[in-house]
């Protein structure tokens, strides 16, 4: 069974009527507990758990404290290529939206890597487009063989794979997997991703998986928030990120919490989730999943980034640049399409700086 058959029965999960039950001498005893249940996560998820959002903020950064130390793992994303052959309404390099597409050769691919190397990083994810056809498994894998010879850590974000083939990139360096579900409502789903092989919802749902069984070291998911309701995407994502550490508890599994940026097509949130939202879920998250590695990228702005940071993060990308050779054209220009606005643009010293005012080292 997959964790698509696990999602059809959690659908039937009314999660508005747990919350309209729930007491707060109940959360109060749930904040007691050091290890926490389904029921236990949906009621910390809820609107009535608003009020005890700081000390649950205070249970977060012990516990995160506990499991990390005070290390927060940098990285940077390079992308490579933004062909791509579907469309998503809210991304710039949906195949729908007109501009000069571009994708690197290795020797270009280097020229960015070696600007990152420069800036002190040893963690690197490589973004496309997802296009099989401008980006072939073949030359892929040329890419992690190249990189690592340099980079302690490359990790992938590109269209979802066959097991086979992420065997394949394992057997040639590949450390990981990011690939997020955007929305794990069915209907949805197929709303925002109008053409395309994305349009297969079982096959994304089920990539994560492919990943682990391929034996992916780590394996990074998400949602995008802006979609769907935020509390029953958070229910799912957890839901299925505890399937994958009960069957695969060799893979780290990691979370990130991209809220949807300008772009391209213009498309707004349909639904609004704002920064007490976010934290809630990324406080509720830490508590049921101790074990889970959580990221917060450059599309928060540095106040709530900052803010965040004590609450379970353990990764943050820093100087970001999400356009095709960004780094080396330093291409905050309008020559290049950018797949969202970045909303924190401090260098890397001015992250490293913030994280050591803060007593964490940065990796
Ligand atoms: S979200 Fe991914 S698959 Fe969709 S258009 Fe953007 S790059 Fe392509």
């Amino acid at each position: 069974m997959s964790f698509y058959e696990t999602y059809k029965k959690l659908k039937n999960v009314s999660i508005q009527d747990i919350f309209s039950t729930i007491t707060s001498v109940e959360i109060k005893k749930i904040l007691q507990k050091k290890k926490l249940n389904e029921f236990d996560f949906i009621v910390l998820l809820s609107p009535a758990a608003v009020p005890y959002l700081d000390i649950m903020a205070q249970k977060a950064h012990e516990n995160t404290v506990q499991q990390f130390y005070k290390k927060i793992e940098l990285y940077a994303p390079i992308y490579i290529s933004d062909f791509c052959v579907n469309q998503c309404e809210y991304c710039s390099f949906s195949i729908t939206q007109t501009f000069k597409r571009k994708k690197l050769s290795l020797s270009e691919i280097q020229a960015e890597a070696n600007v990152l190397k420069e800036l002190g990083f040893n963690h690197l994810l490589i973004l496309t487009g997802e296009s099989k056809t401008h980006v072939p498994i073949s030359f892929l894998k040329q890419v992690i063989k190249m990189l690592k010879k340099q980079f302690d850590s490359v990790s992938i974000e590109i269209q979802p794979m066959d097991t086979t083939e992420y065997g394949d990139l394992v057997a040639s360096g590949t450390d990981g997997v990011t690939v997020y579900q955007e929305v794990y409502n069915e209907e949805t789903y197929k709303k925002v991703h109008v053409k395309g092989p994305k349009r297969n919802y079982q096959y994304r749902i089920d990539t994560p998986e492919r990943a682990c069984k391929a034996g992916m070291v780590k394996v990074n998911m998400g949602v995008l928030l802006g979609l769907a309701d935020w509390r029953k995407e958070a229910y799912y994502l957890a839901m299925h990120v505890n399937y994958l550490q009960e069957k695969y508890p060799n893979t780290q599994i990691g979370l990130s919490f991209p809220r949807i940026r300008p772009n391209l097509g213009e498309f707004e949130p349909v639904v609004n989730v704002t920064d007490q939202h976010l934290i809630q879920m990324m406080l509720a998250i830490r508590l049921f999943l101790p074990d889970c590695n959580m990221n917060l990228s450059t599309r928060e702005s540095p106040t709530l980034r900052d803010e965040i940071l004590p609450y379970g993060v353990t990764n943050m990308s820093a100087a970001s640049c999400t356009a095709v050779g960004g780094y080396v054209s330093q291409s905050q220009t309008k020559t290049v399409n950018h797949q969202f606005d970045i909303s924190d643009v401090r260098s890397v010293e001015e992250i490293v700086t913030m994280l050591k005012h803060k007593g964490y080292q940065p990796i």
